[in-house]
């Protein structure tokens, strides 16, 4: 049984119904659908298409809207810019007219206030590198100091400078609706800069009447540098290696991404780590040597989860890349981790339950643990812990639950009602296991449940023998 979760962005290459089966079945755990590009009528489609298959296939597939955020994009172009080294390129606002050979417009009029002469400007994922030359009212000068090909509507990426877009656009809040409305278990906020800018979005959520988890991608030096604040606010984390590898010099990013999956662990939240894990496998059936190891890095330090970009979106073999994924994590797993969880904070009696619980089935052969938790919080709390061996099999009343609890490490939810006497839901849960073969007679069962104490329910932790 696979620990570290697989989250799947959709597209082109995945969205047919069978694709879609498959990755379920291979082992896709949550997938993201991604604003920057989806559009939102397709958004509409495939929404209940991936409720009716996670149906079909009893399996608790979680969904994650992934917003634009403030990001700065270059306009369209009618052909393609084949940029040398040494070219002029201007970057145009408010509709202006260039005089320059190459030309572009970008959707954020603040660009010209935002640079400063000598700054360095990376367009298309950090591929095209240019440097400030000179500002005028409307306009932007650069250098071209890489040569390459500029095509429509390509991101730019200002490292260290703080842009003032708002942390919702207005086509993000449009977005957001939409994922309300859809009952997305998860909304991404990306480009997250502080705290503020998720208690806006937890604001926008409620107004919704969304119970969507917020995750915060953490892609630009601000982020990193309020990262304590953000874990603390935010339900998720995903380190967005994507532009975090832009917007902070490269070598930074494998201590940062150790930084922040630490942090996680620490603090008690679920962490995500994104972007580039099989890039070669877009074209080819084979990851390279390095695309394992950065897996298995990911699966080592514990993240919850590790996400599928361009490798299932516009890939030749997304299905194969999430066996890759899977085959990796389940060896990877097995040899260990960076056991991080020794350092997490135990700051409520439940949470110090838990670890007592977690404590027991680490001391015991063939464990296998059992949480009750009607809002997530108790299986989220085991999770956390990443215990050595034992699978977590988190039982909610709660169909939504269920599907946010897919996102989480070593995590089985199931659903399941609760009755009112503890003990016979309980015995429901070992029925269940015991049908689907999930625990086998004589297992040692480590039970975290409510138990009644006269008019009053209290934590309690229980082992049992598999019947
Ligand atoms: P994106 O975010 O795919 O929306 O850009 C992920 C990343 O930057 O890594
Ligand atoms: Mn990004």
């Amino acid at each position: 049984m696979r620990k570290t979760k697989i989250i799947c962005t959709l597209g082109p290459a995945t969205e047919k119904t069978e694709t879609l089966r498959q990755l379920i079945e291979k082992g896709a755990d949550v997938f993201r659908l991604n604003m920057s590009h989806a559009k939102r009528g397709w958004v509409r489609a495939i929404v209940p298409r991936i409720r009716k298959l996670a149906d079909e296939l009893a399996r608790p597939v979680g969904i994650l809207l992934d917003t634009q955020g403030p990001a700065i994009r270059t306009g369209d172009l009618k052909h393609d810019l084949h940029l040398k080294t040494g070219d002029i390129l201007e970057f145009t606002v408010r509709g202006a007219k260039s005089r320059e050979k190459y030309s572009v417009g970008v959707n954020y009029d603040g660009l010209v206030e935002d640079v400063t002469v000598g700054d360095p400007v990376l367009v298309d994922n950090g591929l095209i590198k240019l440097v400030v030359l000179e500002k005028k009212t409307n306009r932007v000068r650069c250098k071209v100091l890489t040569p390459a090909t500029l095509g429509s509507r390509r991101h730019i990426n200002l490292p260290g400078v703080h842009v003032n877009l708002p942390p919702l656009t207005k086509k993000d809040i449009a977005d957001v609706r939409l994922g309300a409305e859809l009952g997305a278990d998860f909304i991404a906020l990306s480009f997250v800069r502080e705290e503020s800018d998720i208690e806006e979005l937890r604001r926008l959520l409620a107004r919704k009447k969304s119970k969507a988890l917020i995750v915060a991608k953490i892609e630009d030096q601000a982020a990193v540098q309020s990262i304590e604040q953000i874990i603390k606010s935010a339900d998720v984390i995903m380190v967005a290696r994507g532009d975090l590898g832009i917007e902070c010099p490269m070598e930074e990013l494998p201590i940062i991404q150790r930084r922040i999956v630490k942090s996680c662990i620490r603090l008690g939240k679920p962490v995500v780590v994104a972007t580039q894990l099989l890039e070669s496998m877009i074209t080819n059936p084979l990851p390279t040597r390095a695309e394992i190891t950065d897996v298995a890095n990911a699966v080592f330090e514990q993240a919850d989860a590790i996400m599928l970009s361009g490798e299932t979106t516009i890939g030749r073999y997304p299905v194969e890349c999430v066996q890759v994924l899977n085959r990796v994590a389940e060896r990877i797993e097995r040899s260990g981790g960076a056991g991080y969880a020794e350092a997490a904070i135990l700051e409520d009696a439940r949470q110090k339950t838990v670890a007592s619980a977690v404590v027991l089935a680490n001391s015991l052969r063939q464990a296998k643990m059992i949480v009750f938790t009607r809002h997530g919080t108790m299986a989220r709390n085991v999770s956390n812990l990443r215990p050595e061996h034992a699978p977590i099999f988190a039982f909610t009343p709660s169909e939504e639950v269920r599907r946010q609890l897919s996102i989480l490490w070593g995590v089985w939810p199931v659903q399941l009602e609760f009755t009112e006497d503890p003990n016979a839901t309980i015995e429901a849960a070992e029925k269940f296991l015991r049908e689907k073969k999930l625990a086998a007679p004589g297992d040692q069962l480590v039970i975290i449940s409510d138990v009644r104490a006269g008019e009053s329910l209290v934590d309690c932790v229980q082992l049992r023998t598999a019947k």
